[in-house]
């Protein structure tokens, strides 16, 4: 079954440009651009996880955007290394991270669901 992002997941994909695509079956795919390490894994800032939440899972104000680490020199999709914590603030749907060299711009439209 798929999902959908809802709103508050979808303002913060808007605000990191991570545009969403669905692959053949459906499935839902967040497409971050990312950066390469020397030792040729893939990085990139979550757009939903930080360092630290209340217990009410609500970000604290100096939390820091989490970097997702990925083994592997290959573009394509990986299961999100999101905490459980964030799955449940978001409400975040079944969907893998689509790890890219570029992203295009993702516009407001995106903020009503037009994606
Ligand atoms: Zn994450």
């Amino acid at each position: 079954m798929v999902g959908v992002f809802h709103e508050k997941a979808l303002i913060a994909l808007h605000r990191y440009n991570c545009p969403i695509s669905q692959d053949e079956s459906g499935n839902l795919m967040v497409n971050v651009a990312v950066k390469r390490t020397i030792n040729n894994d893939l990085v990139f800032t979550c757009p939903f996880c930080v360092s630290k939440r209340k217990k009410n899972l609500n970000p604290y104000a100096n939390a820091k955007s989490v970097i997702h680490i990925h083994g592997g020199s290959c573009y394509g999709t990986r299961t999100p290394h999101c905490s459980l914590e964030t799955y449940k603030f978001y409400n975040l749907p079944r969907f893998e991270f689509n790890l890219v060299e570029n992203v295009n711009y993702v516009s407001s439209d995106y903020l009503k669901g037009n994606y």
